[in-house]
C-alpha cells in the first residue's frame, strides 16, 4: 500500500518545517537517496510569472527540497522546460519565478531543459507514443523527485505529481499530444512519460494553489497544504480529491492506473482528507478543450519553426553538434540547414547560437497567440 502524508502549512514562512514532517511521516529521504547520488528535482515552472501569482512552485519550496537533499547526502540539481510557446521561455521562466536564484543559494545546480539536450527513448507498453524525446537530465539522474503545484488544469481538470513531467518534452511532442484533442488520450500520452520517467519521490506545494483557469490562468487560493508520497499516482489521487475532483476521472491518473502504475487506495498519514478538504472552482476551458476535431484543425496552424539566417551564421557548429535528433544538416558548401520533418521544436539551437542566426518563422496563428509575449 502507498502511503501519502498531508501537512498543514500556512503560508510559506514555515514551509521547510512542514516539509520535514511531511518527510518524516513516510521515513525520509534517505530511502532513496545515497552520498552522491544526482538528484534531479523538477518543479513545475510552466510560464514567466512571480510566486504569488499561483502557477508555478513557490521558490521557498524549491529550497527546502534542495536543503533536505544535501542533508541526505544527494547532489541536487533542479531543473524543467517552461510552456514553451517561444524559445527562451524557460530563462525567463527560471528567474522570474524566483526558482534559479532560490535554487542557487540554497546549494543546487540550475537547469534549462530548453538547451540541456533531449533524447529518444523507447516506450514500455505504449498507449499512444512508441517513441518518445525526453530531457537529458531527467534520463541521467540516478534520483527524481518531482515538485508539483496544486492547481486546477483545462484539459486534465487538475494537474500535480505525474503531469508534471510533460515539462521534459519537447514543444513538437507537447504540441502532438494535444492535437490527440481527447483529455482520455491526452492522459494516456502523460501515462507514457510516466512509464519511463518515475520519479522516485513526489512533494506538492500546496500552499497556496490555484484554482478556476489553471494551469496558468487561475485564481491564487489558500489551501495551506503539503502533500508527500513515494507513489506519485497515489499523491494525485490524494490531493485530487481533496479539491473536490473524482480521482479516477482524471485523465493522467487514469492513464497511468491503465498502465499498471500507482495505488489506486492509498493510505494517508499526518492531517485526515477530512479536515484539510478544500473545493477548488474548476477550469471552464480552453482551446486544448475545444472538440477535438477543431484542437486538431487549429493546431495544424500553430507553428514556431527554426530556420538559419545564413547571412548572420558563422558556421561555427554548435547548432548542428548540439541538435539531439540530428535536424541540422551539414551541406555540401558547408553551410547548414534545418530539416523541418527531423525538427522536435526543442530550440536548443536558438538557445546556444552565439550569433543569433536562428530565427524563428511564426504561423500567423503563432503571431496572433504569441503577440503579448
Ligand atoms: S533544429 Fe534546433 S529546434 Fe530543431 S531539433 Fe534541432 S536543435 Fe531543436
Ligand atoms: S550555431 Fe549559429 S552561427 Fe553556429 S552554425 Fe549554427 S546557426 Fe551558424
Amino acid at each position: 500500500m502507498s502511503n501519502v502524508s498531508i501537512v498543514r502549512c500556512p503560508d510559506y514562512s514555515n514551509v521547510k518545517e512542514a516539509i520535514a514532517e511531511a518527510l518524516d511521516l513516510l521515513g525520509g529521504l534517505d530511502k532513496i537517496i545515497s552520498r552522491g547520488d544526482l538528484v534531479l528535482l523538477k518543479p513545475n515552472i510552466i510560464a514567466a510569472l512571480p510566486p504569488e501569482a499561483a502557477a508555478t512552485t513557490h521558490p521557498a519550496v524549491v529550497a527546502a527540497m534542495c536543503e533536505f537533499v544535501l542533508e541526505a547526502g544527494g547532489v541536487p540539481v533542479v531543473g524543467d522546460g517552461a510552456g514553451i510557446s517561444r524559445p527562451g521561455a524557460t530563462a525567463k521562466a527560471l528567474k522570474v519565478t524566483g526558482i534559479e536564484a532560490a535554487a542557487l543559494k540554497a546549494g543546487a545546480k540550475v537547469i534549462n531543459f530548453e538547451t540541456a539536450g533531449y533524447m529518444e527513448v523507447e516506450v514500455p507498453a505504449p498507449l499512444q507514443f512508441p517513441k518518445l524525446y525526453l530531457a537529458k537530465p531527467v534520463l541521467e539522474a540516478d534520483v527524481v523527485i518531482s515538485l508539483p503545484k496544486l492547481k486546477t488544469h483545462e484539459l486534465t481538470y487538475y494537474t500535480g505529481a505525474v503531469k508534471n513531467f510533460f515539462g521534459a518534452l519537447p514543444l513538437k511532442m507537447r504540441k502532438e499530444a494535444h492535437l490527440l484533442g481527447e483529455r482520455e488520450l491526452f492522459g494516456e500520452a502523460v501515462a507514457d512519460i510516466y512509464s519511463v520517467i518515475k520519479p522516485h519521490f513526489a512533494l506538492m506545494d500546496g500552499v497556496l494553489g490555484m484554482e478556476g483557469n489553471g494551469p496558468s490562468h487561475g485564481t491564487p487560493v489558500n489551501s495551506g497544504l503539503v502533500l508527500a508520497a513515494f507513489d506519485c499516482v497515489a499523491l494525485d489521487i490524494v490531493a485530487a480529491g481533496l479539491i473536490g475532483f473524482d480521482p479516477l476521472q482524471v485523465p493522467t491518473t487514469a492513464g497511468a492506473l491503465k498502465k499498471g502504475y500507482g495505488d489506486p487506495n492509498p493510505r494517508v498519514l499526518g492531517a485526515s482528507p477530512e479536515s484539510v478538504r478544500i473545493k477548488f472552482e474548476p477550469s471552464a476551458g480552453g482551446v486544448t478543450t475545444l472538440p477535438p476535431f477543431l484542437t486538431r484543425h487549429m493546431g495544424k496552424f500553430f507553428s514556431i519553426k527554426p530556420r538559419i539566417e545564413q547571412r548572420k551564421c558563422t558556421r561555427c557548429g554548435a547548432c548542428y553538434l548540439n541538435c539531439s535528433p540530428q535536424a541540422v544538416e551539414k551541406q555540401e558548401d558547408g553551410s547548414f540547414r534545418i530539416n523541418e520533418d527531423r525538427c522536435i521544436l526543442c530550440y536548443c539551437c536558438r538557445e546556444l547560437c552565439p550569433n543569433d542566426a536562428v530565427e524563428m518563422k511564426k504561423s500567423l496563428l503563432a503571431k496572433f497567440l504569441t503577440l503579448k509575449e
